[in-house]
């Protein structure tokens, strides 16, 4: 983490929790991180519950004046018609979210999304003014094939294909090892460091220093609150797209004050 950008630590809830259990959870978020003297100082909190509870911990955060953001899993690359199912940029934007994430190894493995269809969603993001936050990461047999910094590279660049850099001053981008996510299995801080700083070098190359100095660049697979510390102390990791470990609020409440 460098000075320089203001950490950002995002719960990824999934698709877990019902809408009275999703309130609950924010609810108590809050009163954990108050309870703690500048528990939110130059830290960015943001939950990303399911599309179904949105509305729910949307008026809870404005009812609340609460300091946590708001964000989706998932958007659709179309901003309206006839796409059953799906749910728009403008729709998100409209109740309050500020970020969405895009590119989640769970969607590319589940829904067979690709990077063009990353890129086409990056662009819809944008275009509702919404923060997108693109998840990259590779598989294990990538990673011992030695071929990480190659796929992760490559996948930042499709993401980011056609895009000005004036456009992506709020862009995040999650590197997330797929053999990490869930697993319990953190990869070590020096390789979540080796690989942001490859990410935010490659973003400097195609998109210009000033927009890859101030980018934010996360780590996400297992995070807990026994590893973030280690990984908050690397340059070029700015914070954590944390899922399992985001559904309890003392767990998600320790990894925000990773300082303590
Ligand atoms: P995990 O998930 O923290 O449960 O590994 C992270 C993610 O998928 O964003």
């Amino acid at each position: 983490m460098s000075g320089s950008r203001i950490p950002l630590i995002a719960g990824n809830w999934k698709m877990n929790l019902d809408h009275l259990q999703a309130t609950h959870l924010v609810q108590k978020l809050d009163w954990v991180l108050r309870d703690a003297s500048h528990a939110y100082d130059e830290v960015e909190v943001a939950v990303f519950p399911p599309f179904t509870h949105l509305r729910s911990v949307e008026t809870l955060i404005q009812a609340d004046q609460l300091e946590i953001m708001l964000g989706a899993q998932d958007l659709s690359q179309h901003a309206s018609g006839a796409h059953t199912g799906d749910i728009s940029g403008p729709m998100l934007a409209k109740l309050g979210c500020e970020y969405v994430i895009i590119g989640h190894s769970e969607r590319r493995e589940q829904h067979q999304e690709t990077d063009a269809l990353v890129n086409l969603k990056v662009k819809a993001a944008l275009a509702a003014n919404l923060a997108p936050v693109i998840c990259v990461g590779e598989s294990l047999a990538t990673r011992e094939a030695g071929e990480h910094i190659a796929f992760v590279t490559r996948q930042v660049d499709e993401a980011l294909e056609g895009i000005e850099a004036s456009r992506l001053g709020r862009a995040v981008i999650a590197y997330e090892p797929v053999w990490a996510i869930g697993t319990g299995a953190v990869a070590s801080a020096e390789d979540a460091q080796e690989v942001c700083a490859e990410i935010r070098q490659r973003v400097a190359h195609t998109h210009g220093q000033e927009l890859a100095d101030g980018m934010r660049i996360l780590y996400g697979g297992s995070v807990k609150p026994a590893s973030i510390a280690e990984l908050m102390d690397k340059e070029d990791v700015d914070g954590a797209l944390v899922g399992g470990a985001s559904l309890t609020a003392e767990e998600f409440a320790q990894i925000i004050r990773f300082r303590s």
